[in-house]
């Protein structure tokens, strides 16, 4: 029998000892109540990346918050235990982060789905509209809810199929984070159970430390159960544009003046059109005819195409097109190529859900479930010409398999109580995201070739610390790494750490902290 976890619905965890001699970490007698564990837990190696599987001893499938407060108030009260825990959402990380080597994995879904929508005005809602999810909800599960009451979240990921436990330990970006801040800046109140098992209600005015720490706290200070997300009318469509760029200045500018716009524009991206098959990924989700012909190479050398992505939110009466005026007006003043822009109107639904047309392309030719070597940086404005240029000097163009986004943030989006590392350069208000989002098919890229590409991301993070660029969702596999990703921020981190979470229980995958006696 494998030396996973076999046993099944248990009531007393000492059943569990007698069971199951791998367990060693279990020593003394004591009722965990009717935990559900699982028998195999060799889904929980497996994350997005496909780039670390690390299987833990056992699965826990919490029927309620309690089942994670009893759990970790078992693991921490045990002097002699050196188990480790990590909450999995949607296990869409890369690096394993979701992952705890010999340790429990506690399978966030396995929570009853609740979702409660609260319109502004009734008597609870207290002037704003909100939704209470389960921290293991999916953000497709939240948008499809609120929707049933004309109401939606305001700051997205641009895939949904992420939890919001998951995100919200992260940060939580997409083209509406320039105007309303990350899906962290739009949460109202948690839901936690500590490192020490405690549950707790935060919300800037109550338990503050723990808010604070919790959002983008990459899962190490508690277990969101429950988040009461900030909610908006939402509007049925959307004009959803595309514009092409032959140069980085031009793009950037205009990206600029759209973000300069939050009344008018609801949402700003980018890309950089690497190759022919980018440009081609493109039209999966994009429902309009490009007659858009890039050449990528002549004499020798190549280049690159640059590609915004904006949409404004439609609220128009059938009579008045306000939102075509706007479209109309900032099209005057953008400069991108003569004729090259593209305009498509699609319902609200379908262009936040827009990732997942490009999800079931990819599954249907077995590219979905591959190995996915990304890095994602966060940019000082200051320092963006010199990190494009190292960028497209450091991978082959011609090869590189996925999207490469780009796109600015308003640093004055994001508060600086939570845990999220922003680039230092405090003078810049713009920073951008760029997302190298590769793809390693390994029909083409068996083990060396992945190793390489892993390479190559070091060294493009390491060599872009000289502009003051930082990870988004960061990975670092040495103390040395942490300690300058955080910078003038580890001492905080550390505080937080040792009042939420002393023994080091939580989330082991991100590799920051060890565990302790
Ligand atoms: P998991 O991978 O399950 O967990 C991530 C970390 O959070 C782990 O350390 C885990 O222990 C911890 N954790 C999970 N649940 C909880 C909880 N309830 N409480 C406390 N800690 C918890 N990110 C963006 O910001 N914008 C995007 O547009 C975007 N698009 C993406 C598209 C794809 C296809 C993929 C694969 C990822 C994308 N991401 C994006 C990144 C994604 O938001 C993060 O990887 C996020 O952490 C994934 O959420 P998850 O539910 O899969 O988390």
């Amino acid at each position: 029998m494998e030396m996973t976890l076999f046993c099944a619905r248990i009531n007393i965890l000492i059943l569990l000892l007698a069971l199951c001699s791998p367990c060693k970490f279990i020593q003394s007698p004591i009722d965990l109540g009717p935990l559900n564990f699982l028998q195999n837990a060799n889904t929980a190696s497996m994350d997005f990346g496909r780039i670390h599987f690390n299987s833990p001893s056992a699965v826990l499938r919490p029927k309620s918050p309690e089942d994670i407060s009893l759990l970790l108030r078992f693991v921490s009260g045990s002097s002699f235990s050196k188990v480790t825990v990590a909450a999995r959402g949607a296990a869409h990380s890369i690096y394993g982060q979701a992952q705890a080597l010999d340790g429990i994995v506690i399978e966030m879904d396995a929570l009853p789905s609740s979702i409660r929508v609260h319109r502004k005005g009734e008597a609870e809602a207290d002037g704003v509209s909100y939704a209470d999810a389960s921290g293991g909800a999916l953000w497709v599960e939240l948008l499809e809810e609120s929707l049933k009451h004309g109401l939606a979240p305001r700051s997205w990921t641009d895939y949904l199929y992420l939890s919001i436990g998951g995100t919200l330990s992260i940060g939580g970006i997409s083209g509406q984070t320039f105007k309303y801040g990350p899906q962290i800046s739009n949460v109202l109140q948690l839901d936690v159970v500590t490192g020490k098992g405690e549950a707790i209600t935060c919300s800037p005015t109550k338990s503050s430390e723990l808010f604070y720490s919790v959002l983008g706290g990459l899962g190490q200070f508690g277990i969101i159960t429950r988040a009461r997300i900030l909610l908006q009318e939402a509007p049925e469509k959307v004009k959803w544009v595309r514009a092409f760029y032959d140069d980085f200045q031009t793009f950037a500018e205009d990206q600029d003046l759209l973000i300069s716009t939050p009344d008018l524009v609801d949402y700003v991206e980018g890309f950089i059109v690497i190759n022919e098959q980018s440009l081609k990924s493109f039209s999966t989700a994009f429902p309009a005819h490009l007659h858009f012909a890039p050449k990528f190479h002549s004499e020798g050398s190549s280049k690159v195409y640059y590609c915004i992505e904006y949409a404004v939110h439609d609220h128009s009466s059938k009579d008045i097109d306000t939102e075509q005026v706007v479209l109309e007006e900032l099209s005057r003043q953008m400069r991108h190529l003569p004729s090259q822009v593209y305009t498509v109107e699609v319902s609200y639904y379908d262009f936040l859900n827009r990732v997942r047309m490009e999800e079931l392309s990819l599954r249907s030719v077995g590219l979905w479930e591959v190995p996915h070597p990304w890095l994602n940086m966060f940019v000082p404005k200051s320092g963006i010409n010199e990190f494009v240029d190292l960028l497209l000097e450091n991978i082959a163009t011609e090869e590189f398999e996925g999207p490469v986004l780009i796109y600015p943030l308003l640093r004055d989006k994001w508060d600086a109580n939570t845990s999220v590392v922003l680039p230092d350069a405090d003078d810049d208000q713009v920073i951008y995201i760029v997302g190298m989002l590769r793809s390693a098919n390994p029909a083409s890229c068996p083990a060396a070739c992945l190793q390489s590409l892993l390479q190559t991301n070091r060294r493009i993070a390491g060599a872009a610390s000289r502009v003051g660029a930082k990870q988004y969702i960061p990975h670092h596999s040495s103390p040395a790494g942490w300690s300058e990703h955080f910078g003038r921020q580890w001492d905080r981190f550390a505080a937080r750490k040792a009042r939420f979470d002393p023994l080091g229980i939580l989330a082991p995958g991100q590799g920051i902290f060890s565990r302790r006696s």
